[in-house]
């Protein structure tokens, strides 16, 4: 065993930039639920998602959102570069799902990114394409209607390990659909596909005139969508409300299906699994487990006093 001490090296920037961005990305359902949130914000109303490989190979989304000014292309792809934030006092207002500008910047780190978009007064669509965050050439007019279509290739062909660690296209692509399906359960009125590269049929399909029950249908099954309860609670001085779906005591599948939103962002939450678990348990069959679907919105409480705190913050 060696005791001298190592040398302490500053690191490129560009080998930071890809740590960082493989710790934001870890695989391409991750990758696909930022670009989701990202059309979701640019009010798209159309989302389709074409995948090959798991999503390793390729993935592209299409949307029909306001699209990206020319003038943003040099930028979109770098860190800290965003829309929907310009002071810090805009964070307790903010009502969208970016705000850091981080997701695009991390994508071209650790994939191939290109860019096709074009804004309701463009004259036409641009296409630019990125790596390491950076613009590789000047934008080139292209015909295209309006909306974003991103494409990221050979996702993690700068990173072996994680690259090794991701050796299963069917289960990337199971995990893609999961997060796809999920939203577009809470995206009622906002049409998506997923399907496969060279596909005809879509593994996910929603309709733009589709209700949330509908979708749970579409997405779940049948049998789930007869037997749903809708629930609703709204609590003034905690200042939350939930509302959802969730089936009563004549369904019971082998696995918990829990789709949790919290301020209409996916998350998984174990303690509240295990709570609401707790309370089936009385009505369903041994071994069997309910599906819910519940969205939380809470205000931040903290915000108005961050405002008290700082009188000059009207
Ligand atoms: P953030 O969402 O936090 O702003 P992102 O890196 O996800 O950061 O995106 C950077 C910027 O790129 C966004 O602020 C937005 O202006 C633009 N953008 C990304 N995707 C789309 C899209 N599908 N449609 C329109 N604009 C987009
Ligand atoms: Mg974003």
């Amino acid at each position: 065993m060696s005791f001298v001490a190592g040398v302490i090296r500053r690191l490129d920037e560009t080998v930071v930039n890809r740590i960082a961005a493989g710790e934001v990305i870890q695989r391409p359902a991750n990758a696909i639920k930022e670009m989701i949130e990202n059309c979701l914000d640019a009010k798209s109303t159309s989302i389709q998602v074409i995948v090959k490989e798991g999503g390793l190979k390729l993935i592209q989304i299409q949307d029909n959102g306001t699209g990206i000014r020319k003038e943003d292309l040099d930028i979109v792809c770098e860190r800290f570069t965003t829309s929907k934030l310009q002071s810090f006092e805009d964070l307790a207002s903010i009502s969208t799902y970016g705000f850091r500008g981080e997701a695009l910047a991390s994508i071209s780190h650790v994939a191939h990114v290109t860019i096709t978009t074009k804004t309701a007064d463009g004259k036409c669509a641009y296409r630019a394409s990125y790596s390491d965050g950076k613009l590789k050439a000047p934008p080139k007019p292209c015909a295209g209607n309006q909306g974003t279509q991103i494409t990221v290739e050979d996702l993690f062909y700068n990173i072996a390990t994680r690259r090794k660690a991701l050796k299963n296209p069917s289960e990337e692509y199971g995990k893609i659909l999961e997060v796809v399906g999920r939203y577009s359960v809470h995206n009622a009125g906002i049409s998506f596909s997923v399907k496969k590269q060279g596909e005809t049929v879509a593994d996910v399909r929603t309709l733009p005139n589709a209700s949330t029950v509908d979708n749970i249908r579409s997405i779940f099954g049948n049998a789930v969508s007869r037997e749903l309860i809708e629930i609703g609670c709204e609590d003034k001085t905690l200042a939350f409300k939930m509302n959802g779906y969730i089936s009563n005591a004549n369904y019971s599948v082998k696995k918990c299906i829990f789709l949790l939103f919290i301020n209409h962002r996916l998350v998984e939450s174990t303690s509240l699994r295990k709570a609401i678990e707790t309370v089936y348990a009385a009505y369903l069959p041994k071994n069997t487990h309910p599906f819910l679907y519940l969205r939380l919105c809470y205000q931040d409480l903290l915000a108005p006093l961050g405002r008290w705190l700082n009188p000059q913050q009207v």
